[in-house]
């Protein structure tokens, strides 16, 4: 916080942090010492990527000028972008990589702007298809969009684990159909939608294809021209870089062709994003991803082998439900817990991301009448410093509950009972076996755990 004109200044540092009540507050939030199972949301900045930053922090290179030192900072970014095309198995003549603030304005950025390039050239108005699961940044500027009259939506509702059918995107193409984004891989139940096929239908009516990669970017490589992507969407603090900076990569002819403007005015990034490049996180970024795909293989393994360990041990304490049974809304007749999303296929050719597991505990009411409360789960977790997310909170209203859960039709007893857990490159076999200790203890004072078959579970329960 700055000192006011009449505040004294102390002529040392030290007594400074000493004496402000600020300080004595203060705890770096990257020391705390948690066990983090909410890696959707973010990931830990890792040690290569800060190296780079701190190199960078000082430096007056501003790229754009033409002193002597920005040189080097000129260099950087080329190199950053030649690198990411490379990673994505395409090249410059084909692709334009868009330093962003994330993943956020990367997504903003490509509605917005195939709107206007659509409206401009041929004076109709578009129609963009793009599903109900997509992160918010998506859903609530198509809003915008079809509120202020400037563009059609067509929302395509996924299946009741998460996934968009092609199909259905291939029936809501209309002739003034401009864009179609979906999402690769969802945040909160980390299903994968298979892109490629949604991009060939694209093709096949010349429409291009975005897609917002946030969540698997850093996970598998993507090759852009053979998945039939025209613009992607990512955000670096989703594997280990720096907050505030992600990429919009676009197909050269959407910008040439289309005539795609950009949506901060500046001379900067070939017109296309205006405003200085922030070159020390674009240095950490590529740090980061540089050292995120060391070892990949083997980092997805482990990640998918914590999954399986949890939903093995959970199933000791608390009979595994078949999510099916539930579409037709009715009660659980035991205690029990499910896994969201679609059935598993591995790590290698995988339907959910190897680090995501959307849980949902449904507890038999007619039991005790208590219901199970993710919320009170969720807190008795964080007072053992274990952070876990909650898609839908047990007593919250709708408005409060996670859009997703809504989309894929979850019945109540379903969506009180979720718990979300992403795990990161860097989860620990010990974090994972204090996280299941505590998970079941916050069952069994909930009662989760005293279903009919109560006198096995009890004894089962870990220890
Ligand atoms: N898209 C998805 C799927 C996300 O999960 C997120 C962040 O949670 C975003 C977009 C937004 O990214 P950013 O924080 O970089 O704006």
């Amino acid at each position: 916080m700055p000192l006011s004109s009449k505040t004294k200044k102390p002529s040392k540092t030290k007594k400074l942090s000493k004496n402000t009540k600020h300080s004595k507050k203060h705890i770096s939030p990257s020391k705390a010492n948690v066990i983090y199972l909410d890696n959707n949301g973010t990931t830990k900045l890792c040690k290569e990527a800060k190296k780079e930053m701190v190199n960078w922090l000082e430096s007056r290179a501003n790229p754009s000028s033409d002193s002597i030192i920005s040189k080097k900072s000129k260099e950087l970014i080329e190199y950053s972008k030649k690198y990411i095309l490379k990673h994505c198995g395409t090249s410059s003549d084909k692709y334009e990589v868009i330093f962003t603030s994330g993943a956020s304005e990367s997504n903003c950025f490509i509605l917005r702007s195939v709107v206007e390039a659509y409206k401009y050239h041929t004076g109709k108005k578009p129609h963009i298809i793009t599903s109900s699961t997509e992160h918010k940044s998506i859903i609530k500027c198509c809003k915008e969009l079809s509120d202020n009259k400037y563009a059609d939506i067509t929302y395509i509702e996924p299946n009741a684990y998460g996934c968009i059918n092609s199909d259905l995107v291939k029936r809501a193409i209309t002739k003034d159909t401009a864009l179609i984004s979906i999402m690769m891989a969802n945040n909160e139940i980390g299903c994968i939608n298979n892109v490629k096929k949604i991009g060939e239908i694209a093709h096949e009516k010349k429409i291009p294809f975005h897609t917002d990669a946030v969540q698997i970017f850093g996970k598998y490589k993507i090759h852009l021209e053979s998945s039939n992507i025209d613009a992607i969407s990512m955000s670096f603090h989703k594997l280990y870089g720096p907050m505030g900076i992600g990429l919009l990569i676009l197909n050269n002819d959407l910008v040439t062709g289309y005539g795609l403007k950009g949506q901060i005015s500046g001379s900067q990034q070939n017109k296309l994003r205006g405003g200085t490049e922030n070159v020390p996180a674009i240095a950490g970024s590529i740090a980061a991803m540089e050292s995120t795909f060391m070892n990949r293989d083997s980092k997805n393994k482990k990640m998918y082998m914590f999954k399986k360990q949890i939903i093995n041990e959970l199933k000791r304490v608390l009979p595994l439900g078949d999510y099916k049974s539930y579409f037709s809304d009715k009660s659980p007749t035991q205690n029990e817990f499910i896994v969201m999303g679609p059935s598993d296929n591995g790590y290698r050719k995988p339907t959910v991301l190897p680090n995501t597991l959307m849980l949902s505990f449904a507890k038999n009411n007619l039991e005790d009448g208590k219901e199970f409360c993710n919320i009170e789960l969720k807190k008795k977790l964080d007072n053992k410093n274990i952070i876990v997310s909650i898609g839908s909170a047990c007593n919250t209203s709708d408005k409060n509950a996670s859009h997703i859960l809504y989309a894929i039709r979850a019945p109540d007893v379903v969506k009180k009972g979720i718990v979300r857990i992403s795990l990161s490159d860097n989860t620990t076999k010990s974090e994972i076996d204090k996280f299941v200790k505590e998970l079941t203890n916050g069952l069994d004072s909930q009662n989760m755990l005293e279903s009919k078959n109560s006198n096995k579970t009890k004894k089962n329960k870990i220890k």
